[in-house]
């Protein structure tokens, strides 16, 4: 029998895949999707739901007799650098409200994202190791590092099964990103598709983590389908994709575009990448459940620019 499976955030740049990748794999009546906002467009069950919101959290964990969770809603790093102190009231009461909700009602599994944003400057800046220190300098980072050890928490006081994935920056023709350090690497390949200049917030030698969307949503599913005692890292997985710097896609979009016109104008962001790790290694992730990134540079590139241009073609 099918699981049900409820999504908080599902109306985000990852929950908008992640939703239809859930609903492909188990039906659509069994994925319950959930946001504090309406996705663009939708087919299946949907909520409203603010997670920080216990009790209407419960309701629908009860109504729809929910089996596993992917609970994906937070504020962003960029975003959250706004406002720190309610980046982290939002993001650590709605994770700890879904992990005591699914102790309280025996949901089965539990997904919680975390992020490279855990890692800070005492973390070394190339093949980052899974364990490295964790001294993150935003406050998103700091959610997400506490965040990692409150799921161990769950796991190890009352075996709830909690997993999670240090995700890299996630790039996607599908959905547009919400408010990350890494959502120049979406950007630029819209302005190259509509044929505009692109003005990257980050300078142009700034090498950082990132993964194809695809990647990221079969290591989702991977982890979560992988039995219970093959799981040993209950704090976070770090899973690498390919590691590149706003010079390097530039150069891979030129092979398509070569009149493209990258200039740089580094913000805020910047600081906040400078204290990320350059590439991460994720040998636990590929010795517990054998995960393997399929796309490189040149597949994304092409991707992204043979989908855009048919997303584009169809709005006109
Ligand atoms: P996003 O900002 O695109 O989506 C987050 C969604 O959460 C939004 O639709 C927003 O409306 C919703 N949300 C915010 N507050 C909420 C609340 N209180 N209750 C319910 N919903 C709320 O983010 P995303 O890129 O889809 O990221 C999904 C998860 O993956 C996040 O936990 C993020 O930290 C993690 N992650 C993403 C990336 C990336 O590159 N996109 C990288 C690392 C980790």
């Amino acid at each position: 029998m099918s699981p049900t499976i409820l999504i908080t955030g599902a109306s985000g740049q990852l929950g908008t895949v992640l939703t239809e990748a859930l609903q492909h794999k188990y039906g659509r009546e069994n994925v319950i999707a959930s946001d504090i906002r309406l996705p663009e467009s939708f087919d299946g069950v949907f909520e409203i739901l603010d997670v920080t919101d216990a009790i209407r959290l419960e309701e629908i964990i009860l109504k729809y007799k929910v089996d596993q969770i992917f609970h994906l809603a937070a504020i962003l790093s960029a975003n959250g650098e706004q406002n720190p102190l309610n980046t982290w009231e939002i993001n650590m009461k709605a994770l700890l409200n879904v992990l005591e909700a699914s102790r309280k009602n025996k949901v089965a599994k539990v997904f919680h994202p975390s992020s490279i944003a855990v890692f800070g400057e005492n973390a070394p800046a190339v093949d980052t190791p899974n364990d490295s220190l964790l001294n993150p300098l935003t406050s998103y980072g700091l959610s997400k590092a506490a965040g990692e050890n409150w799921g161990k928490y769950y796991f190890h006081k009352y075996g709830l099964d909690v997993r999670s994935l240090r995700y890299p920056g996630i790039i996607g023709y599908q959905s547009k990103p919400g408010g990350g350090t890494t959502d120049y690497a979406v950007e630029i390949f819209h302005k190259a598709v509509t044929g505009e200049p692109f003005t990257c917030f980050l300078d142009k030698e700034t090498t950082l983590p990132m993964m194809f969307m695809d990647d990221a949503v079969r290591a989702t599913l991977e982890l979560m389908e992988s039995p219970r005692e093959n799981i040993k890292v209950r704090t976070s997985y770090n899973i690498a994709g390919i590691s590149f710097s706003p010079e390097e896609i530039t150069a891979s979009i030129r092979e398509r575009f070569p009149n493209f016109i990258v200039e740089y104008a580094p913000d805020f962001r910047q600081e906040i990448a400078d204290k990320w790790p350059k590439s991460i290694q994720d040998c636990e992730a590929s010795r517990d459940w054998n995960w393997k990134p399929e796309y490189d540079l040149s597949r994304i590139t092409m991707e992204m620019i043979d989908n855009l241009q048919g997303n584009y073609a169809g709005f006109v």
